[in-house]
């Protein structure tokens, strides 16, 4: 603790987004805090999926994402979760379970956590639902860059399942950390079955 104290004095913590300082427990700086595109209460469609997500995905908010994916910081779920809880319109996050956005076997050892499991656990202390972590991912970890949206839903489509012995809550609402092309909600919803299912997310691509 006091080494922490210590470190944090003499190098205090920089801003994810553009490496100004930062406050202790914050990712990004004012100016940037500014900056992220708030998206209001209205909800999306992806892919067949109802969605809603607070922040539009650019500019700080993509240096977010980028930090809780691939810098190894998952404290960023904490901020992430605290502007959902906050912004959510009514009926987005009072009632169902959680369901976090299963990641490949293959990346979730290489990462050592699944971004969404972290996001969804940060939303459950702050709503009181719960986490039912029971979508599972299996086969290729192809990239989703570069293919055609009809491939993507079908390569998708067959590797997301039900967990073994797992069962689906009747009311889910999927968390992700972002939403672009929505072909995984679509997946994760369609192996959900006869579930009634909503989606959350931090950010999404404005127009979606
Ligand atoms: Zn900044």
């Amino acid at each position: 603790m006091l080494l922490r104290r210590l470190a944090t004095l003499l190098a205090p913590p920089l801003c994810v987004a553009c490496g100004c300082a930062a406050g202790e427990r914050e990712p990004l700086c004012g100016e940037c805090r500014r900056a992220l595109r708030w998206l209001g209460s209205a909800t999306g469609v992806a892919d067949g999926v109802r969605l809603w997500a607070p922040v539009a995905y650019d500019g700080p908010a993509r240096a977010l994402v980028r930090g809780l994916k691939f810098g190894g910081l998952p404290r960023m779920a904490a901020t992430m979760a605290s502007q959902m809880a906050a912004n959510a319109p009514p009926g987005c996050l009072d009632s169902g379970a959680l369901v976090p956005i299963p990641l490949h076997p293959a990346r979730l050892r290489k990462r050592g956590y699944n971004q969404a499991e972290r996001l969804a656990a940060e939303l459950a202390a702050r709503t009181g639902l719960p986490v039912h972590d029971c979508l599972e991912r299996s086969g290729e970890t192809a990239t989703q860059v570069g293919r055609g949206r009809t491939q993507r839903l079908a390569s998708i489509a067959g590797r997301v399942s039900v967990r073994r012995g797992a069962s689906v809550p009747e009311e889910v609402v999927l968390v992700d950390d972002v939403v672009t092309t929505g072909a995984t909600l679509a997946a994760c919803a369609s192996a959900c079955g006869g579930a009634r299912v909503r989606a959350v997310a931090y950010a999404r691509t404005p127009g979606r």
